[in-house]
C-alpha cells in the first residue's frame, strides 16, 4: 500500500550520569575523587534512501528511541557515547513538528540530518573537588535527550507533475514518454499511487515526471483521492495539465480545465501560480474544430497548448524536448527551509518547579532537576547535603515555601525523597 504521511514519536538518548567514585590504592589511605563523566545520548538522525518510496513502515512502528549514553565509572573512566539512531525515509520526505506544523527538515539531499539531539553526559565527581570540598559525594546527572512528535510527509521530487481529471490519459502519456509502467484502464482512479518516470531527452538530458492520480472536483476539500496526491505536485517546477480535448466522456474540456485549476488554487495559492503547459490529449478522436476551439481558449490565457494523442503517439515524440526547454528556464526543485526553532534549554528556566500542598499536609515540590540531583548524591553525606541545600536556595524553592507559609518541621516531599523543614 502507498502511504505518504505518518506521525511518529522520536526520543534521543539521555546522557549517561557522571560517576561518584574515589581513588583506591593499596596503602593509600584516602584517594581523591575519580568519577568519570557520562557519555552523550544517541541522536535521532534522518537520512534519505532512494530505494524507499512509501512511509508505510511508519504505520507499523511509531516509536523510535536512541540509546542512552553510558554512565561514567571510577578511575576517571568516561562512559561511551551512544550511537546515533538513523531513520531511513524516502527521498523527499518533509519532517514537521507535529504540534506546530513547522518544518524541521527536508530530507531531499544526501546529508543526514539530526532531528533530535542526545543529552550531554553528566560530570563525574572529579569535577566537583575544590580545596574546601575534597570528598564530593555527588556527580552531575546526564542531560535529557530531545523528544518530540514529528509528522512525516512524502513530497515527491519531480520536475514535472501531470495533473488532470481521471481518464484523460495521464498514465498513457507517461508510459509513452518514459519507462514508467503505470496501470492504464478505462475507468476512474486506476492510479492509486504516484508514479515517477525518467524522461530521456538526449544522452545527457532528462527530467523526472510524476503521474499524479486523478484529481476530481472537491479534491482540495478531501473528497476522493486527489487531496492526498496534490501534496506530490507541490514541488514540481512545471505542471503538465492534461485535458481530453475530444470530450470523449461527455465532459467539457474547458470546464474540466477550470475545475482542476480551482482545485489547485484551493489546495495552495503557490501551486496555482506554478507554470503550466496544457496538453490536449485524445486528438485522434477529437474534431479539428474541437482542437482549434480549445487551443484558442488556452492561448487566450497566455498558456502554451500542445495537442497530442498518447494512443497514436501523434505529437508525443516532440513533447519531451519542448518540456525540457521550458524546464531550463525555471528555478530548481523547491526545497523546504526549516522553520522550526528547537526549544533552547538555556532560554527555558532550567530550574522550573511548582510547590503544592498535599492532603497529608506535606509540601510537594515538583522539580525534576532537583530529583536528578538527589538521585545522583548521597544525602547522608554532609557535603552532598550542603550542595543540595544550596540548589534549593539558589533555585528559589526555599523562598517559595516560605512565601506559602511553611512551618518548622513540616514535611517536604521531592519525588521519592522526604525530609523535614528546619530553619
Ligand atoms: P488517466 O486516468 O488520466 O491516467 O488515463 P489513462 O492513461 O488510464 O487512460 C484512460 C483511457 O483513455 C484508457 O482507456 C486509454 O487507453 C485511453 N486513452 C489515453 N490516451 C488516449 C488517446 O490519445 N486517444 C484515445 N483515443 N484514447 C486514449
Ligand atoms: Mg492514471
Amino acid at each position: 500500500m502507498f502511504i505518504d504521511t505518518a506521525t511518529i514519536h522520536i526520543a534521543a538518548g539521555n546522557g549517561g550520569n557522571g560517576a561518584v567514585s574515589f581513588h583506591r590504592e593499596k596503602y593509600v589511605a584516602a584517594g581523591g575523587p575519580d568519577g568519570g563523566d557520562g557519555g552523550r545520548g544517541g541522536n535521532i538522525v534522518f537520512a534519505a534512501d532512494s530505494n524507499l518510496s512509501t512511509l508505510m513502515d511508519f504505520r507499523y512502528r511509531r516509536k523510535y528511541a536512541a540509546q542512552n549514553g553510558e554512565d561514567g565509572r571510577g578511575g576517571r573512566c568516561s562512559g561511551k557515547n551512544a550511537p546515533d539512531l538513523v531513520i531511513r525515509v524516502p527521498r523527499g520526505t518533509v519532517i514537521r513538528d507535529a504540534e506546530s506544523g513547522l518544518v524541521i527538515a527536508d530530507i531531499s539531499g544526501d546529508a543526514p540530518v539530526v532531528v533530535a539531539r542526545g543529552g550531554r553526559g553528566g560530570w563525574g565527581n572529579v569535577h566537583f573537588a575544590t580545596p574546601t570540598r575534597q570528598i564530593p559525594k555527588f556527580a552531575k546527572p546526564g542531560g535529557k535527550g530531545e523528544e518530540l512528535e514529528v509528522r512525516l510527509e512524502l513530497k515527491l521530487i519531480a520536475d514535472v507533475g501531470l495533473v488532470g481529471f481521471p481518464n484523460v490519459g495521464k498514465s498513457t502519456l507517461i508510459s509513452t514518454i518514459s519507462a514508467a509502467k503505470p496501470k492504464i484502464a478505462n475507468y476512474h482512479f486506476t492510479t492509486l499511487s504516484p508514479v515517477l518516470g525518467v524522461v530521456r531527452v538526449g544522452p545527457e538530458a532528462s527530467f523526472v515526471a510524476a503521474d499524479i492520480p486523478g484529481l476530481i472536483e472537491g479534491a482540495a476539500e478531501g473528497v476522493g483521492l486527489g487531496h492526498d496526491f496534490l501534496r506530490h505536485v507541490d514541488r514540481c517546477r512545471l505542471l503538465l495539465h492534461v485535458v481530453d480535448v475530444s470530450g470523449s466522456e461527455g465532459r467539457d474540456p474547458k470546464e474540466d480545465f477550470e475545475k482542476i485549476n480551482k482545485e489547485l488554487e484551493q489546495f495552495s495559492a503557490t501551486l496555482a501560480q506554478r507554470p503550466q503547459m496544457v496538453i490536449g490529449n485524445k486528438c485522434d478522436i477529437a474534431s479539428p474544430e474541437q482542437i482549434a476551439d480549445f487551443r484558442a481558449f488556452v492561448e487566450e490565457k497566455g498558456l502554451r497548448f500542445l495537442p497530442v494523442s498518447a494512443a497514436t503517439r501523434q505529437g508525443v515524440d516532440a513533447l519531451p524536448g519542448t518540456v525540457y526547454e521550458q524546464l531550463r528556464l525555471l528555478p530548481p526543485v523547491a526545497v523546504y527551509e526549516p522553520e522550526y526553532v528547537r526549544p533552547n534549554p538555556a532560554l527555558q528556566d532550567p530550574r522550573a518547579f511548582t510547590v503544592t500542598r498535599a492532603e497529608d499536609g506535606a509540601w510537594e515540590v515538583d522539580a525534576p532537576w532537583l530529583e536528578r540531583i538527589l538521585e545522583g548524591s548521597d544525602v547522608s553525606d554532609y557535603e552532598s547535603l550542603q550542595y543540595f541545600q544550596r540548589q534549593l536556595a539558589d533555585g528559589g524553592v526555599i523562598a517559595r515555601l516560605v512565601e506559602l507559609g511553611v512551618q518548622e518541621n513540616d514535611t517536604i516531599r521531592i519525588g521519592e525523597f522526604e525530609f523535614d523543614y528546619v530553619f
